[in-house]
């Protein structure tokens, strides 16, 4: 095997296949080195298999500090370890956000190649759309990720779309073409019930691939030029041209941290000689869900998961949710909040309707990861899951010790500012609206609440939503921004101060967008490749 490549990419996850794959295609000697093993085995490929791999080998299983905002307790935070990365171990929605999220970005970095409408192609080129009647203007057509869309026909379809509507949500017939407010299908990329992970999406037989190989630093010269990379087994790789780290957003900032980049004052904290001072592991954002329990009615006519009568094979075909509701915390409430949090009035957040909260209604007991109280999935309970999108919470991430295996140390500050808080209780609002509809109330008899509290009505205080969120509140693994474009990297992501070094996983979000990561990870992806092959 050789010792030097053109492009050594540290991390075979999402962004790091499609640029080993976009740069080895182009002729270029490519070197992915990925932590975890290649495996595309039933239990990674199968839909169903999802909800159980946390805890095993091919995820780091991270646990955060105490949250204040969840009650002071530490909530389970994961990511892919394996080729592939966290595509290859993902629930599977597919969701681009907005398009003034990414307005939003190119703003606050001062590039417009950044933008929604510079995007829209990359999202284009990853994609083939499920519906050929789709536009052309927004979609793409034969990329390597097939989507689809409320595929499955459940019980419970019909009643649930009314209840939507009757609840105030306005259909959206397009949620992944650019605007996601309203409620729209639930779209997702498994394929004839099966992963499609990022390293047989996208073609790598052209680069090489070394698996169960950690990293430990980025070499980089006197001259701060990256040079290439030591593993931790002491076996060195030399970069002719570039190192690109694509470890994601909760190892990115370690593995350039153990590389003397990072808070000059945190690394000396670990003997670390730094080479560039740089706010690494700062801005981090993570996305919180919160649940609610509803009981059904009549649980025998095999409405969710856990009952034998919600046995279809097609039902094993991907999440048993079909609708989706991207909602805006309303904006009388938005600006008293942010007074609260000083937000500048002119800050994009406050502008126009935003995606801050996700609504859904899944046909099965779905607790958040980290929660306090769980029902059993027997059959007798849906549920409804709302995720804070655009949290303004900032926390950080930092290093437990010098080892590059060890586990780093996750702050993300959840609920710290009055306008996460107020926008999570606005999207719970929603949850509970649509379960209070006729439609609703057709098939659920009435939350099940933590034991010792009362279930929850939309009229119910803003303190007893916060109670709720406390107690089941929990990490819905988007996690971002910890080695920010603007900060840490330039628009083009290269290290600042250190030359042929990029970051380009989720880490350089300088803000988050509203959705979850996969697909903007994809189309970031492509771009990167695309500025790397100009
Ligand atoms: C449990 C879970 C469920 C999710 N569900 C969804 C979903 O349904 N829809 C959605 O859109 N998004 C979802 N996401 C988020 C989404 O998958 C990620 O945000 C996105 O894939 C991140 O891509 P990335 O390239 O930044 O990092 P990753 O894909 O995580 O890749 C990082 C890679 O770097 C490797 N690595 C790290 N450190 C080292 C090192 N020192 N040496 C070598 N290799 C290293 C890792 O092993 C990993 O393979 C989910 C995430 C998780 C964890």
């Amino acid at each position: 095997m050789s010792k030097s490549y053109e492009y050594v990419i540290c991390g075979g996850g999402t962004v790091g296949c499609v640029l080993a794959s976009r740069l080895s295609q182009a002729g270029h000697n490519v070197l992915v080195v990925e932590a975890g093993a290649e495996d595309y085995s039933d239990q990674i490929m199968s839909p169903v298999a999802a909800p159980h791999l946390h805890g095993t080998d091919v995820e780091y299983n991270l646990t955060t500090t105490k949250q204040p905002g969840l009650g002071d307790r530490s909530v389970p935070n994961y990511g892919g370890k394996l080729l592939s990365g966290s595509s290859g171990i993902n629930y599977g929605l597919w969701t681009r956000g907005h398009s003034v999220d990414y307005d939003s970005w190119a703003k606050v970095v001062g590039d417009e190649r950044w933008n929604y409408a510079n995007m829209l192609k990359f999202f284009k080129r990853t994609q083939t759309h499920h519906d050929p009647t789709g536009s052309p203007d927004k979609y793409g057509f034969s990329g390597p990720i097939s989507t689809t869309a409320a595929a499955r026909l459940y019980p419970l379809r019909e009643q649930i779309r009314q209840a939507m509507s009757a609840a105030g949500l306005e259909y959206n017939p397009d949620t992944n073409g650019g605007n996601p407010l309203g409620f729209g299908a639930f779209t997702e990329n498994w394929k004839n019930a099966r992963r499609q992970p990022a390293s047989q999406a996208y073609d790598l037989s052209k680069a090489t691939v070394l698996t169960n190989a950690v990293v430990a630093r980025v070499d980089v010269d006197d001259t701060k030029t990256a040079t290439g990379i030591t593993l931790t087994d002491g076996t060195q790789y030399t970069a002719t041209r570039e190192v690109l780290v694509t470890c994601g957003a909760l190892k990115t900032p370690q593995l350039l941290m153990l590389s003397g980049i990072g808070p000059q004052e945190h690394l000396a904290r670990h003997n670390i000689p730094t080479i560039a001072d740089l706010p690494v592991g700062e801005n981090y954002h993570d996305k919180i869900s919160a649940t609610f329990f509803w009981k059904l009615r009549h649980p025998e006519n095999g409405y969710a998961l856990g009952s034998p009568l919600f046995n279809k094979p097609e039902f094993r075909h991907g999440n048993p949710i079909e609708w989706v509701a991207t909602v805006p915390t309303p904006h009388a409430e938005l600006l008293q909040a942010a007074q609260q949090d000083q937000l500048d009035p002119e800050d994009p957040y406050l502008q126009e309707p935003r995606g801050n909260v996700e609504v859904m209604v899944a046909y099965a007991a779905m607790a958040g990861g980290g929660s306090q109280f769980r029902v059993p999935m027997d059959g007798n309970h849906i549920s409804s899951p709302v995720v804070l999108l655009l949290p303004t919470s900032r926390g950080r991430i930092t290093l437990a010790s010098t080892d590059p295996t060890a586990d780093p140390v996750l702050d993300p500050h959840y609920l710290d500012t009055e306008t996460d808080r107020a926008a999570i209780r606005a999207g719970m609002r929603v949850a509970l609206r649509v379960m209070e509809t006729e439609s609703a109330q057709a098939v659920v008899g009435g939350e099940t609440p933590p034991p010792g509290h009362a279930p929850l009505t939309s009229a119910c205080s803003d303190a007893d939503l916060d109670r709720r969120v406390q107690i089941v509140g929990s990490s819905f693994f988007q996690n971002g921004g910890t080695a920010a474009m603007g900060t840490v990297v330039d628009t083009q992501c290269r290290v600042k101060g250190v030359r042929n070094l990029r970051v380009c996983d989720a880490s350089v979000l300088p803000v988050p967008l509203a959705g979850h990561y996969q697909a903007p990870m994809y189309a970031f992806g492509e771009a990167v490749a695309e500025m790397l092959l100009a």
